[in-house]
């Protein structure tokens, strides 16, 4: 029987625990798992059977939070990461090689735009950035070395809508994998593999979490790219030398990806989930879909209310009729276009600073997708080592700021922005 997605976020990947019969799942808090014997731990080491070894690799709590994520999103089996930033690492690298890049929107997180166009470049790999809206550029900028078209589903900071469908079809025909980054919309606004995506990557430090308490990031397969069409993935086609020449997409069929993320990426990577952090994004991700309504209602209510105000030079809202990715949402995220958007002040970048300086519901911070409402400047903060060139681009120039919206009583919201803007253009 197929459930929905509200009792998936409460139960996928959950059972009452074997061991105490506990209903909610337990915090295993322990670093390694006694073996039955020696061929036991053999077998386990051999990857020829599957069991927890040492938490660098798998652990029970975090295990539950891996299956819950990869069933809302359709997927066939995931990983837990450490953050998202470890996420986005993880996703990459048994894509790529020295030499090798990645197509990626230019409109993106502030620190993946970083860690794309300066810290890839250590392992000799490089990203490509082109408008996603511009398909032709797409095409064009995919060559010989490419090994993944990479984007956001909702794009961070202005709530941008990609195409999703349109992007797959470019990146089947390249027989490369598309990376969609699903952190802003979440699973339950957009399903980024029904649209056609191979992989899907997160911040659950943003809304899965829901709370601002812990960091946490997750790769979800789809299990349906075949790995062994081209030459292209020889991580995942040809023979692993650590595992006495075991092939993992010969072996391990559609669950190939997830199982070298485990196998190799945490264990020679270690950007593991910690049990504690699993346990808090567990408790966030019961309440999902509730968050997410009201966040929207929030969001589309929040922002007319601000694109009437005489001190706002414009918003870029999805949800709003003026934005020119509003005739995306019904196809890409039905349910709402997310709660995250950018405000451009006519003030420009002395206002903006005023702004968020005034504002008293609305935190400051370096986080987006919280029950609170937040904003930031992105100029002064997360775009800051940008040039003005890729600020503009990613749509976080000088008089704009980021406002993530909370599931607060909007009446009150709109009140502190009032006084704010009033304070602003003073
Ligand atoms: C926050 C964020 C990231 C990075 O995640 P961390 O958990 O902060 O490492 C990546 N992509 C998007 C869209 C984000 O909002």
């Amino acid at each position: 029987m197929a459930y929905g997605f509200d009792t998936l976020q409460i139960h996928a990947g959950a059972a009452p625990d074997p061991a105490t019969g506990a209903r909610q799942t337990p915090i295993y808090q322990t670093t390694a798992y006694v073996f039955r014997d020696a061929d036991h731990a053999a077998a386990l080491f051999n990857l020829q059977e599957v069991g927890f070894i040492y938490s660098r690799l798998t652990n029970p709590t975090v295990a539950v939070l891996a299956e819950r994520i990869a069933t809302l999103e359709g997927g066939q089996g995931a990983v837990c990461c450490s953050s998202g930033h470890a996420a986005q690492i993880m996703a990459l690298f048994p894509l790529m090689a020295p030499g090798r890049n990645v197509v990626a929107s230019s409109r993106l997180y502030g620190g993946t735009i970083t860690q794309f166009s300066q810290t890839i470049k250590r392992f000799g790999w490089s990203a490509k950035f082109v408008d996603f809206d511009d398909l032709e550029a797409v095409k064009a900028a995919i060559d010989e070395d490419t090994r993944a078209v990479f984007c956001e589903s909702i794009a961070n900071p202005g709530g941008y809508i990609t195409d999703l469908d349109a992007i797959a079809a470019i990146s089947d025909e390249a027989g490369l994998p598309l990376i969609v980054d699903n952190t802003s919309a979440t699973p339950y606004l957009c399903n980024p593999i029904a649209h056609g995506a191979t992989l899907v990557v997160h911040s659950t430090t943003k809304y899965l979490t829901g709370n601002g308490t812990v960091t946490g990031g997750c790769v979800v397969d789809s299990g349906k790219f075949d790995w062994s069409a081209s030459d292209k993935f020889p991580s995942l086609s040809e023979p692993e030398p650590a595992y006495h020449g075991l092939k993992f997409h010969e072996t391990f069929g559609a669950l190939a990806y997830t199982f070298h993320g485990i196998a190799i990426g945490l264990r020679d990577l270690g950007m593991t989930m910690n049990p504690q952090a699993a346990h808090y994004t567990l408790m966030g991700i019961e309440t999902l879909s509730l968050r997410m309504q009201r966040h929207v209602q929030n969001a589309e209510q929040v922002a007319a209310w601000l694109e009437g105000h005489d001190a706002v030079d414009y918003v870029t809202y999805a949800g709003l009729a003026s934005s020119p990715y509003n005739g995306r949402v019904a196809k890409i995220c039905p349910k709402g276009a997310g709660g995250l958007f950018t405000v451009a002040l006519k003030g420009g970048y002395e206002a903006c600073l005023k702004f968020v300086d005034s504002l008293e519901i609305f935190s400051h911070v370096a986080n987006l997708g919280d029950t609170r409402s937040l904003v930031i400047h992105s100029a002064s903060t997360t775009h800051r080592q940008l040039t003005p060139e890729q600020q503009e681009a990613a749509g976080a120039g000088p008089s704009v700021v980021r406002i993530s919206i909370g599931i607060e009583d909007p009446t009150d919201l709109i009140a502190d922005l009032a006084q704010a803007l009033d304070k602003a253009s003073a």
